[in-house]
């Protein structure tokens, strides 16, 4: 098959780094242009990043002169964007103006009524939405969500046929989460932080629309309706979200019922054979001491999810650990995976 050409908005951050290993032996797409701020612009790829990846640049990337991200400067059949929100809502409008399909991780139209809020295991159905988008061309933008609420969505999947009437969720957040530099090496070391700007509102609002269900004229999303609350912590961990999620459902099974629904889940995507997709999508532990960030986080390429400690909670009806890399299962490869189903579906030319 022939290999779309992209190109990566916002490259020198974390999430940009990130993408840049993910697709540097792809088997559908073809890096071909690197974009960030006036400060990197002219710059060679490892002049303007402070690399912070585990494996070395791409050589065929470390050389390539980083571009502004402006559609001028960018030929690519579609683009990635990991740029900061201050800046990508403009940027990422004049992509999709340009007709260049972008599929970011910014929060700026995550929100907005005709833009799917993407997890292809979750939600396929709602990329429908960008059928409705009108901008003029080619041109249309996919999200991903928070990703805090990537790890949690995912994981309550085995459960949503039971009825979902509560949600309550802990997190313990990496420090890549947040970026480069990030938080302060003396805020952190040794610490933890209880508050995360904007966090927790995230994850209560994103999940609504995630399982939320595309409405009759495939125009909006109907929220689903469920209580929810976050609270949101900022640990010493470099990569990889652990959560603990206490969940009430409408009509609640055995605990052994459960733990089958978990281990012998399959995704609506399984078998549509996405480069990104892994197997398992789900992986539960019996471990009582798993999953952990440093253990598990790379799974599946950092592509699964794992889940732990499912049991019985005193208060709802069960409780469970979930863990999910963030700058992979929740930025970088999450795009990754909508832009193969978005191929797949025939969506990008
Ligand atoms: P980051 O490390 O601070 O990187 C920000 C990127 O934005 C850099 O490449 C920067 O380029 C670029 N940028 C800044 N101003 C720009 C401008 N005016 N024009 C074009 N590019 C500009 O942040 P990050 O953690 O990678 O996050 C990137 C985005 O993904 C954010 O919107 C974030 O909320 C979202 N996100 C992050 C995660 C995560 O786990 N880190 C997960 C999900 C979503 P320069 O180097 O040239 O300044």
């Amino acid at each position: 098959m022939k290999k779309y050409r992209v190109g990566i908005l916002g490259a020198t951050g974390a999430v940009g780094q990130k993408f840049v290993e993910l697709l540097a032996e792809h088997p559908w797409f073809e890096v071909t242009a690197l974009a960030a701020s006036a400060r990197s612009a002219g710059k060679k790829y490892e002049d303007a990043t402070n690399w912070i990846g585990s494996t070395p640049i791409p050589a065929h990337l470390k050389d390539q002169i980083v571009v502004l991200a402006d559609p001028k400067n960018v030929d690519a059949d579609l683009v990635f964007s990991g740029m900061d929100a201050d800046f990508a809502g403009d940027i990422e409008r004049d992509f999709a103006l340009a007709g260049i399909p972008v599929i970011s991780n910014a929060k700026n139209y995550r929100m907005e009524d005709n833009v799917p809020l993407l997890i292809p295991e979750v939600n396929a159905a709602h990329i429908e939405l960008v059928k409705k988008q009108n901008w003029g061309g080619k041109g249309f933008i996919v999200t991903n969500p928070n990703c805090s609420t990537v790890g949690m969505i995912s994981a309550l999947m085995p459960l949503l046929k039971y009825g979902i009437e509560v949600i309550q969720v802990t997190t313990m957040q990496a420090l890549s989460g947040a970026g480069y530099p990030g938080v302060a090496s003396l805020d952190i070391l040794s610490n933890v932080v209880p508050f995360i700007g904007g966090e927790e509102e995230k994850m209560e609002i994103e999940s609504k629309k995630l399982l939320g269900t595309l409405n009759a004229d495939a125009t909006k999303i109907d929220f689903a309706e469920f209580k929810i609350s976050a609270q949101c912590n900022r640990v010493p961990v470099l990569d990889g979200h652990t959560e603990t999620v206490s969940i009430k459902l409408k009509n609640p099974p055995s605990l052994e019922q459960l733990i089958a629904d978990f281990k012998t889940y399959e995704s609506e995507i399984a078998n549509l054979d996405l480069p990104s997709s892994p197997t398992p999508f789900i992986q539960v532990f019996d471990d009582q001491r798993f999953p952990q960030p440093r253990r598990h986080a790379n799974l599946g390429n950092g592509m699964t999810v794992s889940v732990g400690r499912l049991r019985e909670c005193p208060v709802n009806d069960f409780k469970f650990v979930v863990l999910a890399h963030n700058t992979i299962r929740g930025a970088a490869g999450g795009a990754i995976l909508n832009a193969e189903l978005l191929v797949k579906k025939g969506l990008i030319a």
